[in-house]
């Protein structure tokens, strides 16, 4: 049985790009007039360049446009469309609108919509369906099943951020505490923490404090945060009540000094643990577990539902089980 809905509307690339028509490419490269980006993380920009240098049109929201520039991708002012949610953009017989999504700041899905009424959307990367990612019923969901496999839960999701929250506070009390994660997750901590009342200076290295600024600017609350190599970042650090936020890949993790606190997706036992003396491993993740993946789908009534080969993990487990318990058709592309 092949996906019969979905392709009258869309296709998916060896990128992940999703193809609607000729018109627009999501989190691809197609040579399509234009590129949706959903987000500034790097496996949904793949081959970015090759659609700036065709003279694609780059649509996103003005978040994400500004974080994906910061990040180092270069696109021409006149080849960017920024673009709120809910703002529809008509191409041939489509209309494509951005939808909020909670996962790093400026994320969006995407609703595609044809002429005659049949309606798509991509997921791309989210969490919290229903709470903070609205779900959106449509004839054909696309998904990246970044958790496909059934034993990918975490029962401890709901409360991960207080958790976290909670270990910050009393690590504070002991000294400095550093915080490793992926860009966008940084600043999504950043939020958090403020949220639930931290109100230690944030130290950052350049990148994520060009970061954490643009997000400011588009609204995120991040109170004091100082850039690393400031004199006031100084002070502080020597004064040892702040938090040292940086990329998940830093040398700073060998350092003795304080507490140093990991972010992993892919911890999926305990809400955290203790790896060494001062290190410890948060199972805080961007992305929805298995059973939130299922409540989306649940919530959305696809006629169709199409997993992303490309993005996702036992994607061939994820159609089985949507096949077999919830009796809609599934389908793995490409
Ligand atoms: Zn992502």
């Amino acid at each position: 049985m092949r996906e019969a809905i979905a392709s009258k509307l869309l296709s998916i690339n060896r990128h992940g790009g999703i193809i609607a028509k000729q018109y627009v490419v999501v989190d691809g490269h197609e040579k399509t007039p234009l590129r949706i980006a959903t987000h500034a993380h790097s496996d949904h920009l793949v081959s970015f360049s090759r659609s700036v240098n065709s003279g694609a049109t780059i649509v996103g929201t003005p978040l994400t446009l500004d974080w994906v520039r910061a990040m180092g991708y270069k696109v021409p002012e006149r080849q960017l469309m920024a673009v709120g949610y809910g703002r529809p953009i008509k191409i041939g017989d489509i209309e494509v609108v951005l939808e909020r999504a909670c996962h790093i700041p400026g994320s969006a899905q995407v609703i595609i919509e044809t002429n005659d009424g049949l309606k798509a959307v991509y997921t791309s990367d989210f969490k919290k369906p229903l709470v903070e990612t609205p779900v959106i019923e449509a004839d054909i969901l696309i998904t990246d099943a970044t958790y496909g496999n059934p034993s990918y839960v975490r029962e401890f999701d709901d409360y991960i951020e207080l958790i976290l929250a909670d270990l910050v506070r009393e690590l504070l009390s002991k000294g400095p505490v550093y915080i490793y994660g992926y860009y966008g997750k940084i600043q999504e901590v950043m939020g958090i923490l403020r949220r639930e009342g931290i109100d230690a200076p944030f130290i950052l290295p350049h990148r994520q404090y060009v970061l954490a600024r643009i997000a400011e600017r588009h609204g995120l609350n991040l109170g004091t945060y100082l850039h690393a190599n400031s004199s006031e970042a100084e002070d502080v650090m020597r004064d040892g009540w702040c938090i040292y936020l940086t990329h998940i890949n830093s040398r700073r993790r060998a350092n003795n000094l304080g507490n140093h606190i990991i972010l992993s997706g892919w911890e999926f036992r305990r809400p955290y643990r203790r790896i060494s003396k001062n290190v410890w491993l948060v199972a805080f993740s961007d992305h929805a577990d298995f059973k939130g993946l299922i409540k989306y789908i649940i919530e959305a009534k696809p006629k169709e539902l199409i997993v992303n080969n490309v993005r996702s993990t036992c994607g061939d487990l994820f159609i089985d089980y949507v096949r077999k318990k919830l009796s809609i058709n599934a389908f793995l592309l490409p």
